[in-house]
């Protein structure tokens, strides 16, 4: 079955918009196609009072060559929240669809899923915080959900989902699972990359927001299969990623080899805090991590919240969301600005 027939149908026969700069994509003298001031006002290292490429297409290629991301794969998006609010508008119908979710998990799968008017239904983690890949494929049956999000390493619980077991889901799933690498930089786990070239139901989602250190500039990364590929293009703003945006993603990936210096403190630096935080007699438990945050059972997360912000230390308080009571997400600064967050523990 192609994956055309999992999307709306007004999305398969959209006649999208084109803009200047898709009618026209060599290079020119005189641009007199889009309206544009021909001047520019402020000094910038690029040619501002212009729109941008709508297909980035420079910084897909830096993606395939840093992170071998094929370059005919992958669509660049405000954020991977784009990405993801671009998935709900192309396969789910409003008041009519349903997406499956494995909690706790990121909690914008849902709230951009409301804002679209599907169905969102939620079956647990084991207590590994692990997919109960036999409770998956029955909530697979009962459900039958246009989309599957699989995020790994997981938020808020830090831990990542073995590939194999993203497989059998995926293979089992006969419409649409999505894998959320953002955090992948940081995990020892295989990416899922190989999935979406064996499996054209598979997208796979990344970010420069966080090991990257691009959470300003807003680039998300999708890598999917081409009729997917084609459906996003269609369906997102023409100009979706600004030209600094597109310029800061190049220098980042131009800078490979710091932000994997940066990468190797944090996962360093995580296991430190990690083992201090499990001294603490506030602590309960600190679970294994292989993203760039902890997430920390304490005796009392909302006093404990509290008490830190009135320290000037700001962590997440988690403990509303499914099976983590009394769990704070504590992301792994530096040495310094987690020596401060002890010792604001301490204090209290
Ligand atoms: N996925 C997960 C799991 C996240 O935690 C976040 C951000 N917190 C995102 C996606 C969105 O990232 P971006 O900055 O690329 O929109």
């Amino acid at each position: 079955m192609s994956v055309k027939n999992l999307m709306r149908e007004n999305i398969v026969s959209l006649d999208p918009y084109r803009c200047a700069r898709d009618e026209f994509e060599g290079s020119a003298e005189v641009y007199l196609d889009a309206n544009e001031s021909w001047r520019k006002y402020i000094d910038f290292p690029g040619e501002i009072n212009r729109y941008p490429d709508p297909r980035s297409s420079a910084v897909r290629k830096a993606l395939e060559e840093v992170l071998g991301l094929p370059y005919d794969s992958t669509i660049v998006g405000n954020g991977s929240d784009e990405i993801i609010d671009l998935l709900f508008r192309i396969f789910c119908n409003p008041g009519k669809d349903s997406v499956l979710l494995l909690g706790p998990t990121y909690g914008a799968y849902k709230v951009f899923a409301s804002i679209n008017d599907i169905k969102v239904n939620m079956i647990p983690l084991d207590e590994d915080f692990l997919p109960d890949v036999e409770a998956v494929k029955s909530a697979i049956d009962r459900f039958s959900p246009k989309l599957l999000f699989i995020c790994t390493p997981n938020n808020p619980t830090g831990n990542a989902v073995p590939l194999e077991t993203i497989r059998s889901i995926a293979s089992y799933n006969s419409a649409i699972t999505v894998v959320d690498e953002a955090y992948g930089d940081f995990s020892r786990e295989q990416s899922a990359a190989s999935l979406v070239l064996e499996n054209e139901r598979v997208v796979l989602m990344r970010t420069l927001s966080k090991a990257w250190g691009l959470a300003g500039a807003r680039v998300g990364i999708a890598m999917c299969s081409s009729e997917i590929h084609d459906a996003m293009y269609n369906v997102k703003y023409p100009y979706n990623l600004g030209l600094p945006s597109q310029l800061e993603a190049l220098k980042a990936l131009a800078n490979a080899e710091s932000v994997r210096a940066g990468v190797e403190y944090t996962i360093k630096e995580r296991e430190r805090l990690a083992r201090l935080l499990e001294r603490s007699s506030k602590v309960v438990k600190v679970y294994p991590s292989d993203a760039n945050f902890l997430l920390v059972k304490v005796v009392d997360a909302n006093e404990i919240y509290l008490g830190l912000q009135k320290k000037g230390v700001i962590v997440r308080n988690r403990s509303r969301e499914l099976n983590c009571e009394n769990c704070l997400r504590i992301t792994v600064g530096s040495v310094e600005e987690d020596d401060r967050l002890l010792a604001a523990l301490e204090e209290l």
